[in-house]
């Protein structure tokens, strides 16, 4: 095996582990959006649900990067590249109908899983399981 293939290989398999942290990420943070609230568990409370509450309620105070617009040049870079998402991409997250972006990671996986309606897919699967959607917007108080 030649180092070129051998560094070709080692680039796939972290943008395909990149790729999938961001999409598992995605599905808890779905989650928490759509049933978490205050209440359920102490230990929740502490370190889940109080910190998405209060990122929905005041964005940029948790992954600030996300939200900045002035980020250090080699954030930048990787925001222009898509390994990292820009203020704009994520922003949408944190507007009406507050139900996409979930992936808060990349700028791959977001606009392919809202095309396809994958969020409203878990959601209508849930559903017929037998669960309610709540999901998280500023009239709930973010959650
Ligand atoms: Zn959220
Ligand atoms: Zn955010």
């Amino acid at each position: 095996m030649t180092y070129a293939l051998i560094a070709a290989t080692i680039v796939l398999h972290a943008c395909i582990c990149l790729l999938a942290a961001d999409f598992l990420a995605g599905v808890v943070h779905w989650a928490e959006d759509t049933w978490l609230r205050p209440g359920i568990s102490p230990l929740l409370d502490k370190w889940v649900v109080l910190p998405n509450l209060e990122h929905h309620q005041r964005p940029g105070g948790i992954h600030y990067w996300g939200h900045c617009g002035t980020p250090p040049r080699a954030i930048a870079l990787l925001q222009r590249l898509g390994v990292l998402q820009p203020a704009a991409h994520h922003a949408l997250h944190h507007k009406r109908p507050y139900g996409v972006r979930y992936c808060t990671t990349t700028t791959f996986l977001n606009p392919v899983l809202d095309r396809i309606g994958f969020w409203r897919g878990l959601e209508r699967i849930a559903e017929r399981c037998g669960a309610r959607v709540h999901r998280a917007t500023p009239a709930r108080g973010g959650y």
